[in-house]
């Protein structure tokens, strides 16, 4: 294994354990996502204003790739225009697929995400990696039906 293998290794852990923004609110956009697959569950929820993700806080169950990229997908997104939350999620999206997107990740800053990248390598677990990205892109795309 790679140092840089450890270190992401190590990335993704640390948000299992210590998941940031992690929680509920009392009245905001809400959206329940689960990957049958491997039995994660994820509750999103947004705080949009003026076209702002404000604020953002999840809750769920599932292993530990699920929820790594549930607290690292809150943190990137969390005062990001919507546009530039759904670019981030079309390049992880991509990322996901193996594409090479190093040029797009020196404009588009995804923090801890890259720690996810080898997750690509290991077609079952894309789905737990993509799961927090697609509760968030619906919640913005269809609003009303998630309210
Ligand atoms: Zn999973």
């Amino acid at each position: 294994m790679s140092s840089l293998d450890d270190l992401y290794r190590r990335v993704i852990m640390d948000h299992y354990q210590n998941p940031r923004n992690r929680g509920t609110f009392d009245d905001a956009l809400t959206i329940n996502m689960n990957n049958p697959t491997c039995g994660d569950r994820i509750q999103l929820q947004l705080k949009i204003e003026d076209g702002i993700v404000v604020d953002a806080r999840f809750v769920g169950e599932g292993c530990s790739i699920s929820m790594a990229s549930a607290s690292m997908m809150t943190e990137a997104i969390k005062g990001q225009k919507v546009d530039e939350a759904l670019k981030m999620a079309d390049l992880f999206s991509r990322m996901m697929k193996g594409e090479d997107v190093e040029e797009e990740l020196d404009e588009l800053d995804l923090g801890d995400i890259e720690a996810l990248s080898g997750v690509c390598k290991f077609p079952a677990r894309i789905k737990c990696a993509t799961l927090a990205w697609k509760a968030m892109q619906k919640g913005v795309s269809e609003p009303e039906e998630t309210k």
